[in-house]
């Protein structure tokens, strides 16, 4: 009745499960119509068809509810459990395919079904089904290893099957999670495509484990962070705690925050300062880069962004202060109230740039000072000397570890106000290498077009400067680079006379130096007699500083005196003089006591002031040679061969053989060897040294010279006529020659000097030697014989040849 390919069974549905051929399996049953079928099973031959439900919460299946591929099982065991439920164990025998399915003849259902008895006889020695197996199993395997879903003996039994069918079963049964791939597989009967499906199906549950256990890993890692940063912030909020300190850095960052606000701050710096905080709120406390973001933050809002002192424009009362803080220096004066005046009709800080040049002393910053005094502004200074990198300008960038602002902005903070006096000291000092040009970073500095957007590079927010009163400082201009130059109006201070120091001690540096070193009035008398003397035999200058510090020293000493006998006024007489200041350093009167042959003075200008020179030559038996000593510059010899020229070309006119050059060694010395001297303005001076050591003629020591030779005996203009005039007078030289084209300058000589001077200019060497001989020379008329060199003795004086 029924054919061999179709079979009867009763039918089981099963709910979440399924079962393979030649798979052990157990379920329990409970629905009524699969309890009845199993026991017909158990009547008949113990076979029952299990197939698996779509959706397993239906109750009672039809069969458009189940699969339509199921297995044909051997029930191998029945146990009764508690209730209606029965526990039963089967084995899988072949799959079969549903043709129709009855639900009402009987209590339980029959389902006529396909068998698919030999399915799993596929030719085993098919080659393309060993490889697949091969493969397949070796998936199986990293999948044991990675997975550790499958026990080992599962494992042991897969390598242990032949049958390609029985195999991918085997591990489709073992692995597979998902019902509708188990299906899959079930309902696939070729074996061949059977192992290609559940390669495939492996190989992507394969790669979703992998991703599990890195998703997990991650997962993992994060969560361990997360905890151990959790952990530690728990633990550091209790120390917090214990040490009644706030939260964390929430009131540092307050602090902060309210700063701020309150400091009305430029947009950009308001920014970048918020921006600061933000960062500094993101980072944990202790971290390193913490506190230089604090340092950043208290450096923006230490800088007077909008403070600004009022200028005080009353122009009599500048005078008055100016007045009071020095003495003379009437032109300054008039000049620095000139350019007040200038500023205060333009309402602006631009313009030249003033610049005090003179030699140490003479009161360059005091006055810079005093002119922040007068208009009520607050002073800074910066020393410029041996500024060589730029960075010290302008600070270093914020990457370099330990960066800081450069010192214009250091020195803005210090004055607290963005419009203070500012004065740049010493603007000749500075120097520039591989570490950039500090003038390029002075020039943008002290550029009213560049300054109101000043960028530090440690700050790297525009500052505007221009608000600023710039003032600079200079020893020379020579070494001042043109364009910095360019940009600045020069007030000269020559230095001062012997009178004008002793006014300025009796009225300033007196009273000063008593009130720092809290001596009364009257309790310290320095008559004008021993400053004169202080002056003359214990400084040496151009200006006042040393002056100064003597008048400090003997504050100091007076000061003990008084503490020890207090009723007694300290008197300093000219004879108690050395009790304070020891014994006197220089020789006051420097000019030669008598008029001597081969030896002039000259007048020379250094940096530091005047000087006078003293010029010694003397003549040897010899081959001609020219000997140069004392440290002279290239300039300075070049000016002795030119004045030696000259001579020849004149010797007979100045009782001079002829052939002095060559039987006579000259040698040129100029004292005080240690300074080097350069220059052309010495030519005049040499050249008569010269001439009176070779005609025997002796120079009068009353006079002293400055002046450029030419090679016809033309004497050129020199600089520095003033200082040199001074020089002269402190030497204690009556006479002064000087080069005609210098009588412009003479209006610059306080009148005084030039009262006490003969200033008498001169245009050519003739001029000189009338006035710096003592007697006129006699000319030689006709060539004479010459004697062998002008003999020396201790006091080099050659004898005369006219005179034999
Ligand atoms: P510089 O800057 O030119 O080297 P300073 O300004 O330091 O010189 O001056 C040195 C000292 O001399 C200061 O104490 C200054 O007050 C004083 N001084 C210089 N010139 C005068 C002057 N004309 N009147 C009063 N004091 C002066």
């Amino acid at each position: 009745m029924l054919s061999e390919s179709t079979q009867i069974l009763p039918l089981v549905p099963l709910r979440g499960m399924m079962v393979f051929p030649h798979m052990i399996a157990h379920f329990d049953v409970g629905r009524e119509k699969s309890l009845a079928a199993l026991e017909e099973a158990m009547v008949k031959d113990q076979q029952l068809f299990l197939v698996t439900q779509r959706d397993a919460k239906v109750e009672e299946p039809d069969v458009t509810d189940l699969y339509p591929v199921g297995t044909v099982s051997k029930i191998k065991q029945l146990l009764k459990l508690p209730g209606d439920t029965v526990r039963v164990l089967v084995e899988g025998l072949h799959r079969g395919r549903i043709i129709n399915v009855d639900m009402e003849e009987n209590p339980f259902v029959t389902a006529m079904l396909n068998p698919q008895r030999n399915e799993d006889s596929a030719e085993e020695d098919d080659l393309e089904c060993e490889a697949l197996m091969r493969t397949l199993l070796e998936l199986f395997e990293e999948y044991v290893k990675i997975g550790n879903r499958v026990s080992p003996e599962t494992l042991l039994s897969v390598h242990s099957v032949r049958n390609p069918g029985q195999f991918a079963d085997m591990i489709a049964a073992s692995i597979l999670v998902n019902i509708e791939d188990k299906q899959r597989i079930l309902e696939t009967f070729d074996p061949k495509t059977r192992l290609q499906r559940l390669h495939e199906m492996l190989s992507r549950e394969m790669d979703i484990i992998e991703l599990e256990k890195k998703i997990s890993t991650r997962v993992k890692q994060q969560i361990d962070d997360i905890q151990r940063e959790h952990y530690l912030r728990e633990q550091m909020k209790a120390i917090q705690q214990e040490l009644g300190e706030k939260e964390g850095n929430t009131q540092e960052i307050e602090e902060y925050r309210e700063r701020i606000e309150e400091a009305s701050l430029p947009e950009e710096a308001k920014e970048k300062a918020e921006k600061e905080l933000e960062r500094l709120t993101r980072m944990p406390m202790g971290n390193p880069e913490g506190s230089i973001v604090r340092t950043y933050l208290d450096w923006i809002l230490d800088l007077p962004w909008n403070t600004e002192t009022e200028d005080n424009l009353d122009l009599t009362r500048a005078a008055k202060v100016l007045e009071e803080d020095h003495y003379g220096l009437k032109k300054v004066k008039e000049r620095i109230i000139e350019y007040l005046a200038v500023r205060q009709l333009t309402h602006t800080m631009k313009g030249p740039i003033l610049c005090f040049v003179g030699p140490p002393g003479v009161g360059k910053t005091s006055i810079a000072r005093s002119i922040a005094r007068a208009m009520n502004r607050k002073f800074v200074r910066m020393s410029l000397g041996g500024v060589r990198d730029e960075a010290e300008i302008r600070g270093h960038r914020r990457t370099y570890i330990g960066a800081i602002p450069g010192r214009i902005i250091n020195s803005i903070k210090n004055a607290g106000s963005k419009n203070p006096v500012f004065l740049f000291d010493e603007i000749d000092k500075m120097s520039s290498d591989f570490r950039g040009d500090p003038a390029s970073a002075m020039l943008e500095v002290l550029d009213p077009e560049q300054n109101n957007s000043f960028r530090d590079h440690y700050l790297d927010l525009a500052f505007d400067l221009s608000r600023v009163m710039f003032l600079t400082t200079a020893n020379t201009l020579d070494t001042v680079p043109a364009p910095l130059l360019d940009r600045m109006e020069v007030i000269r201070i020559a230095g001062y006379t012997e009178d004008e120091k002793v006014n300025i001690c009796m009225k300033y540096l007196i009273p000063k130096q008593k009130q720092e070193h809290g001596i009364e009035s009257d309790k310290l008398v320095i008559r004008k007699a021993v400053v004169r003397r202080i002056i003359q035999q214990y400084t040496r200058e151009a200006g006042v500083r040393n002056l100064e510090r003597q008048i400090a020293n003997i504050c100091r000493k007076a000061a003990r005196k008084i503490i020890e006998k207090p009723e007694e006024p300290v008197k300093l007489g000219t004879r108690n003089l050395k009790e304070f200041l020891g014994v006197p350093k220089f020789k006051y009167d420097k000019s030669a006591k008598t008029d001597q042959v081969g030896v002039a003075t000259g007048l020379a200008w250094t940096k530091v002031g005047g000087e006078t020179l003293s010029i010694e030559v003397t003549s040897l038996p010899g081959t001609g040679k020219l000997e140069l000593t004392g440290q002279l510059g290239d300039v300075m010899k070049e000016s002795a061969r030119a004045g030696m020229s000259y001579i020849r070309s004149r010797a007979r006119q100045y009782g001079i053989p002829e052939c002095f050059y060559k039987e006579t060694d000259i040698h040129i010395h100029i004292p005080e060897g240690a300074i080097p001297k350069d220059g052309p303005s010495a030519g005049i001076t040499m050249t008569t040294a010269i001439i009176s050591a070779l005609s025997g003629i002796e120079v009068s020591r009353e006079v002293a010279m400055t002046g450029e030779i030419t090679l016809r005996g033309r004497v050129l203009g020199i600089g520095g006529l003033k200082e040199k005039a001074l020089a002269a007078h402190r030497a204690g030289i009556t006479t002064i020659l000087i080069p005609d084209e210098n009588q412009k300058d003479l209006p610059e000589i306080p009148d005084n000097v030039r009262n006490k001077l003969t200033i008498i200019p001169v245009k050519t060497m003739d001029d000189v030697l009338k006035h710096a001989l003592v007697r006129k020379p006699v000319p030689i008329k006709s060539e004479n014989k010459i004697p062998a060199g002008p003999p020396v003795s201790d006091n080099h004086m050659p004898v005369n040849p006219t005179i034999q």
